[in-house]
């Protein structure tokens, strides 16, 4: 925090880099003045002695002046020594001392050196106290008259000037008034320091106040992203070839502790996540708030991924931890995102961004996870703003479909039902698969948008191929998490069984296991709420996740659908053979019904029915299909019936 904060803030127009008092700043002032007078007075004593010798004047003289000499030298010191007060004292009574010898051998009062102590009186009012004044002024006061007594009573013979007391009136009266005049020019001066002086701190209070709101977060105290950036661009210039890095830490979830706990437990998990960090903070090293939950390092030492990655377990560690203050107790985990700084572009922005790339991967990435930027990520973020401002007209330019891959009853080779998996084809371009835009539109939110058409369209054509003879089909829809978060899921659900006519049992919702996870916005809730209404709930790539039987319970899901990994795996690898063996026979016990995925054999469609397996999809029957191949395939019987009609 050192440095020149001076005149920008508040428009000051004196302010002493250091934060020095005025008043100690001219003391030191007048120290280096003393000093120089010292040194001048000396010059002219040696000048003195120099003369001495060459006319040969007594020794007595000389000895006197070298005194004189040795005691300013001393004076002199303790000005050095920082102990101006002591200084001050010698030099006045040196020079007073000095004065007053010179009278005495001279001509005495009538001697012009006596006058040398209207200037004595002149440093005691600018240097030293009052009290310290009035005590010299009487002394040079007591010192004239001695010397016109000792006129009168020719004590001392002072030669051929004749005394009468006016002489000591004369003198007594120059110096009065010297004395008055010059202590009253000393004691205005004096105030309007001490005046001065306190506007002085005041406008220093502020501007240290001014200078800690622009720099440090008001929360947790921590210096902020602008003082971040301070930081780096000093050390850059300090150590050009140190190797900077820049984590970003986003808390996972902090919204859900805020909205259940309260604003004020929110407030001291900050703090208490900001003290945490702090420790891990060193010379090289620091650490700042940068918004909301999200936190940021900067360090100058770690050159490889391998000490990042370190460093950012410790970070991670360390939040952790559990946390708490009274009863309440929580544990949060961090997602973290770290950048590197090239010697050849250290734009702090551009780490910046880079560092905000991979934290926005390590949340994405299903959380509590760390990535360090690397320039392919860039090229993808770069990819995925042009998908979304692309997507953003798709509905209304009717670029998406739904498409259809049948259910197959393993037990009956019947089509049971469907799944509707959605297909984008932009305008002009080539189709985008699922995989690559759904992540796209759940990140800036137009999944809910898009869900809901999935979701209104699906049921829909469902309704329409059972009234073309196929009476107990049902549809099955994915959905995402977020469509749970930020829609109104039940809502939109129900407003499509409605327009449509659809039974709510026909339609069956796909989830994902890390859904049922979250036990945020009340998913639970929504799921139950519509279960009762008769709405069926799958989930989806069963295995692939966190595979929890027991978490199933908690939900209303009717059905179990095993990933298509461990399908295409059956054969060559026991292993899988055995899990999905395992995942049925479970699913069995918890009164689920079983779909299998990703079916392309005839044998595969064997074991599986042979394990127990009742529906199944998979290219062995059909590829997804547009809606009116998929009538044509599966209902060509009520086809030919509607279009007889
Ligand atoms: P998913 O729900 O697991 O869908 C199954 C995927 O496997 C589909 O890919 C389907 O075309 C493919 N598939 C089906 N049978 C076979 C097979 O025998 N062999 C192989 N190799 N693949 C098979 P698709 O259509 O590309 O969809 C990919 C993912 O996109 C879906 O995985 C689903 O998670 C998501 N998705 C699709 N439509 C929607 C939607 O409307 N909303 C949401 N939220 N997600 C959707
Ligand atoms: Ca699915
Ligand atoms: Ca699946």
């Amino acid at each position: 925090m050192s440095g020149s904060k001076s005149a920008e803030a508040g428009g000051l127009s004196v302010v002493f880099n250091d934060g020095r008092d005025v008043i100690q700043a001219l003391s030191q002032f007048n120290a280096r003045r003393v000093k120089q007078m010292i040194a001048a007075i000396n010059l002219l004593i040696v000048l003195s002695l120099i003369n001495n010798l060459i006319f040969g004047r007594g020794v007595w003289l000389s000895a006197a002046a070298m005194c004189v000499f040795a005691l300013l030298w001393i004076a002199r010191l303790f000005f050095d020594r920082e102990r101006p007060s002591i200084g001050q004292f010698l030099f006045i009574w040196t020079i007073f001392a000095s004065v007053t010898v010179i009278t005495w051998l001279g001509d005495g009062l009538r001697d012009q050196v006596i006058l040398g102590n209207v200037t004595v009186l002149v440093f005691a009012a600018m240097l030293s106290t009052p009290k310290h004044f009035l005590f010299l002024y009487l002394a040079i006061v007591a010192n004239a008259i001695t010397l016109g007594m000792a006129s009168e009573y020719h004590w001392v013979d002072f030669g051929l000037f004749p005394f009468d007391w006016s002489n000591v009136g004369d003198v007594l009266l120059l110096y009065s008034v010297t004395a008055v005049t010059i202590f009253m020019l000393a004691t205005d001066m004096r105030q309007l320091l001490a005046r001065y002086n306190s506007e002085y701190r005041k406008a220093k209070a502020s501007e240290n106040e001014i200078y800690r709101l622009a720099n440090h977060d008001a929360l947790t105290g921590l210096p902020n992203l602008f003082s971040a950036q301070k930081k780096y661009r000093d050390d850059q210039v300090r150590f050009p070839n140190a190797p900077a890095a820049l984590f970003l830490i986003g808390l996972d979830n902090f919204k859900a502790v805020n909205d259940s706990l309260g604003h004020v437990f929110g407030d001291l998990v900050l703090k208490t996540i900001a003290d945490r960090l702090q420790k891990i903070a060193g010379e090289q090293c620091i650490v700042f708030r940068v918004a909301g939950d999200v936190f940021g390092v900067l360090t100058n030492n770690l050159s490889n991924s391998e000490e990042i990655l370190a460093t950012a377990e410790r970070i991670s560690g360390k939040i952790s931890e559990p946390l708490g203050a009274g009863h309440q107790y929580i544990m949060l985990t961090c997602s973290i995102g770290a950048a590197q700084a090239t010697v050849a572009d250290p734009d702090f922005e551009k780490l910046r961004r880079e560092a905000d790339i991979a934290l926005y991967r390590a949340k994405s990435s299903g959380r509590n996870a760390f990535k360090l930027f690397d320039e392919s990520m860039n090229s993808q973020a770069i990819a995925s703003i042009s998908m979304a401002a692309k997507l953003k007209t798709a509905i209304d330019k009717r670029e998406f479909q739904i498409y259809l891959q049948p259910k197959v009853e393993l037990d009956t080779g019947r089509i049971r039902g469907a799944e509707a998996l959605l297909r984008w084809f932009p305008e002009g371009e080539a189709p985008v698969r699922p995989d690559d835009f759904i992540p796209v539109a759940e990140n800036t939110g137009m999944i809910v948008e898009i869900g809901e058409w999935v979701i209104q369209q699906a049921c829909m054509e469902c309704k329409r191929i059972q009234a073309l003879g196929l009476p107990d089909f049902s549809i099955a829809v994915n959905v995402s998490a977020v469509q749970f978060k930020r829609g109104n899921l039940e809502h939109v659900v129900l407003d499509a069984l409605y327009v449509s006519g659809l039974g709510p049992q026909s339609l069956e919702i796909e989830l994902t296991e890390s859904m049922l996870l979250e036990d945020e916005y009340d998913i639970r809730g929504q799921i139950s709420r519509l279960a009762a209404k008769g709405v069926k709930f799958a989930v989806d790539d069963f295995g692939k996740g966190y595979s929890n039987l027991g978490n199933l319970s908690r939900f209303e899901v009717s059905t179990l659908k095993i990933d298509q990994s461990f399908v295409f795996a059956m054969f060559d690898n026991p292993q899988s053979a055995a899990l999905v063996e395992a995942i049925v026979r479970m699913a069995k016990a918890l009164g689920l019904k079983i779909v299998a995925e990703g079916v392309e054999t005839q044998r595969a469609a064997n074991m599986l029915g042979l394990h127990g397996v009742d529906f199944a999809q998979g290219y062995f029957w059909s590829k997804p299909l547009d809606v009116e191949s998929f009538i044509a395939y599966a209902a060509p019987d009520g086809m030919a019936k509607a279009s007889r009609a």
